[in-house]
């Protein structure tokens, strides 16, 4: 099984690259993709940059040039849910474009015609994690991931995303990775580790937390990749 581990940012492949050993490093479309062996799996990973374009490139592309089966994206978000502090992990059950807006038209926010507002994630990949957490004696919150172009630094708009979507988590990338597996037909799995609470002190805690945060996310991530079957 050939298995893609993205993240957006450089902190949060870069734990897994330490972990992987040696690889292969291949250019394409204006990024680096890293191929190895883990855990009986073939990998490729990457970074993709921040935001749903560049998020969108680099699961298309490890997808349809580097053959991968499962996308599992590892990275930091966040917090939206009151249960979530930083350091936390939570898995999406379904991810929707929080900035995606053409309601001027009669539609819900974060819905386009032919598209849907809310995309799923795959439940065996979420059952692995369920399984990991258990065995790790760690609280994993399942929940609504909210995904757009804005860091969210900013009260008013955190409630406007979590009483329109329902939202637990807002991060800038992982609804677009799902749009993309969800076309592509590859199973699809977010986790995001929580760098702030979206709130007037999320600049600050963000650079407090990335590189953490980013590992905690990144070690879960690899302990899931040696039970996927
Ligand atoms: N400090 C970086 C920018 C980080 S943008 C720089 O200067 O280059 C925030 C990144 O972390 C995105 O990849 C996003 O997915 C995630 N994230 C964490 N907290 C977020 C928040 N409050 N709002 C939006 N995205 C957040």
């Amino acid at each position: 099984m050939k298995l893609a581990i993205m993240g957006a940012m450089p902190e949060e492949i870069a734990p897994i690259l330490e972990r992987v050993g040696d690889y292969k490093v291949t250019k394409r479309a204006g990024n680096s993709y890293y191929e190895c062996s883990f855990g009986g799996h073939e990998l490729v990973i990457a970074y993709s940059k921040i935001g749903k374009v560049f998020s969108a490139l680099t699961a298309a592309t490890m997808i349809e040039s580097f053959g991968a089966q499962k996308m599992l994206f590892s990275g930091v978000a966040g917090a939206i849910s009151k249960d979530l502090s930083v350091g936390d992990l939570i898995i999406a059950t379904r991810l929707c474009q929080h900035d995606l807006d053409i309601t001027a038209f009669g539609h819900p926010h974060g819905f386009v015609p032919e598209g849907a507002q809310f995309i799923d994630t795959d439940d065996s990949l979420k059952d692995v994690a369920l399984q990991v957490a258990k065995e790790m004696d760690i609280v994993l919150k399942e929940g609504v991931i909210a995904t757009g172009d804005q860091f969210v630094a900013d009260p008013v708009r955190k409630r406007f995303i979590e009483e329109t979507f329902n939202a637990d988590a807002l991060e800038m990338e992982g609804a677009s990775v799902a749009v993309v597996c969800d076309a592509l037909d590859i199973p699809v799995f977010i986790l995001r580790a929580i760098s702030d609470a979206a709130d007037m002190d999320a600049s600050f805690d963000f650079d407090a937390f990335l590189d953490s945060s980013a590992k905690v996310s990144a070690d879960f991530i690899m302990k899931m990749v040696e039970k996927i079957a």
